[in-house]
């Protein structure tokens, strides 16, 4: 996930046939919903496609296949009222549709919609600050970077991305940032929400109003339930951190595996935080130089002396080390300013979920590295990201509004999250086969008996939801706000199908 700088120099070697995705193209209730529109919003707020604010919203996806697809227009809501009046519009003309915040999901149709309104949130950047109460909000648009900037002129900061060009998607579906140990997700920050439900009724969720709306969405996956149309979160203080990357060689993959496995184990200070990623290009090794893979440490401290809490991993021999005094701005421009554009192509994400008791999570990091062995020219980039969850976390999630949409069970344990990068314009067959061996290796080393799977970094085949033990409440909560099935049938994303 926070992958890509790897992979500036990998693209440049990957020229591949060209063979479009192939997607039914019934033009007529998405024209029909694009007119509806046209007539009962300001002209300006929908976009055809001759248009460049069109082209944009087409082209900014991070998962480059949703590119490919054509809206029948964009519409880019300006309130609440705005995004009631395209559901209904839409909803009016039977067409298909789509809710993008940032684009940053990679499972296709999730934000992305052919021949249907895609919904962009982009113009809706609304953001205050109540220093008497320490509350925030912010509404769905743009990404976490221009947050933080945001906040950061009142010494704050709000639990989120920890890359900054993401967008708000991610809090809907939990939220795990390097402020998590301390504060839990960032669904866990949410204190109210304004939502636009199915029917387009505008209504507010909170723990003593629609508190079962409130629920579904900290942590129940978006845009199921209806459209967020602003955040009401508690604020975080925001100072001097101590952080920055080791890279190491890939050599060294066992020692550092034990490092962050130890660090899971036994670190209790929840100002520490930690991502491990191993990380595969598509070049070959060149011998001993072995430019092909690497090991980068995230390593966060939210406090300007991290005192000997990353020791285990300074004490292993590295290639290089930025760490050193950050704002949190620069933190999440880790290990590159631009991190997020670096790492687009056509990428997927996939998740498990270990224990640290047992060797599962080595068994995981072993069959990932040999599929990215057997399968060299399969991909751009690999990488698996080993993302704690301690129970200083688990602990703070379950104190805030009674526990989140997954209920976390007690930590420590670990998300890996997998990404897959194929070589641009494959032949769909090709793509296709990469893909189901991609899945087949995921799927070959069992998750974890009892913990949810992150919906965050789950391909849409995991069916992220169904780990949760309440799953038959948000079930039951999707069906009373979407009882005609609207959003279940009409747009992308997680389903109680
Ligand atoms: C480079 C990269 C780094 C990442 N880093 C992190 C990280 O640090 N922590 C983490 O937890 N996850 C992380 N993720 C995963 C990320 O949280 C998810 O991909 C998330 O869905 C992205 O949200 P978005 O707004 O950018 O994307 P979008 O694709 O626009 O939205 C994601 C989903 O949410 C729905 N949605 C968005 N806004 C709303 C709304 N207001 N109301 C209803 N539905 C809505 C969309 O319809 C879509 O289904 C990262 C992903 C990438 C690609």
């Amino acid at each position: 996930m926070l992958a890509g700088v790897f992979k500036v120099a990998a693209l440049a070697l990957a020229a591949l046939p060209v063979d479009a995705f192939t997607v039914s193209r019934d033009t007529a209730p998405g024209n029909a919903a694009c007119a509806n529109l046209t007539a009962s919003l300001e002209s300006s707020t929908v976009k055809q496609p001759l248009s460049l604010a069109y082209a944009s919203s087409r082209h900014d996806y991070w998962n480059a296949i949703q590119s490919s697809y054509t809206p029948s227009c964009v519409v880019y809501p300006e309130s609440a009222k705005d995004v009631s009046t395209a559901l209904m519009a839409i909803k009016g003309a039977g067409s298909r549709f789509a809710i993008k915040a940032a684009g940053h999901n990679p499972n296709t149709f999730f934000s992305s919609v052919d021949e249907g309104v895609l919904i962009d949130l982009n113009e809706m950047t609304e953001k205050t600050y109540d220093a008497f109460t320490n509350l925030g909000s912010y509404q769905p648009g743009g990404t976490f970077g221009d947050i933080y900037n945001y906040f950061d002129q009142y010494g704050r900061t709000v639990v989120g991305a920890r890359l900054a060009g993401v967008g708000t998607g991610l809090a809907l579906g939990g939220g795990l940032s390097y402020l998590s140990p301390q504060y839990g997700l960032a669904c866990d920050s949410f204190r109210e929400l304004e939502v636009v439900l199915p029917n387009g009724e505008i209504v507010t969720a909170s723990p003593t109003e629609n508190e079962d709306l409130f629920f579904v969405n900290r942590g129940g996956g978006g845009n199921a339930y209806g459209v967020v149309t602003k955040y009401t979160i508690q604020t975080r203080p925001s100072g001097t951190f101590y952080a920055g990357n080791l890279i190491y060689v890939l050599d060294l993959k066992d020692k550092v595996l034990e490092a962050i496995r130890d660090f899971t184990r036994y670190n209790t200070d929840p100002k520490a935080s930690i991502i491990g990623t191993y990380e595969k290009i598509l070049t070959p090794s060149l011998g001993d130089l072995d430019l092909d893979q690497a090991i980068i440490m995230f390593l966060v401290y939210d406090g300007p002396d991290a005192g000997n809490v990353f020791d285990n991993f300074t004490s292993i021999p590295h290639l290089l080390n930025t760490l050193g005094k950050k704002s949190y701005p620069e933190v999440v421009n880790m290990p590159t300013p631009l991190s997020t554009e670096i790492s687009r192509g056509d990428n997927i994400f996939r998740v498990q979920v270990h224990g640290i008791d047992d060797d599962s999570y080595k068994t995981a990091f072993d069959a990932w590295d040999k599929w990215c062995e057997d399968n060299k020219g399969d991909y751009i980039l690999s990488s698996l990201d080993f993302q704690p969850v301690p129970k200083s976390l688990t602990d703070a999630s379950n104190s805030q509004n009674g526990g989140n949409a997954m209920q976390m069970p007690s930590g420590p344990w670990f998300w890996l999250n997998f990404l897959l990068s194929t070589p641009p314009l494959l032949p769909k067959a090709r793509y296709d086969s990469i893909q189901a061996s991609f899945r087949d290796m995921v799927n070959s080393v069992p998750n974890a008996e009892g913990l949810p799977l992150f919906i965050n970094d789950a391909a849409a085949d995991q069916d992220p939801l169904k780990t949760f033990s309440t799953y038959s409440r948000l079930q039951e909560i999707q069906a009373k706000y979407d009882p005609d099935d609207f959003f279940a049938d009409y747009t992308g994303g997680w389903s109680f199908g």
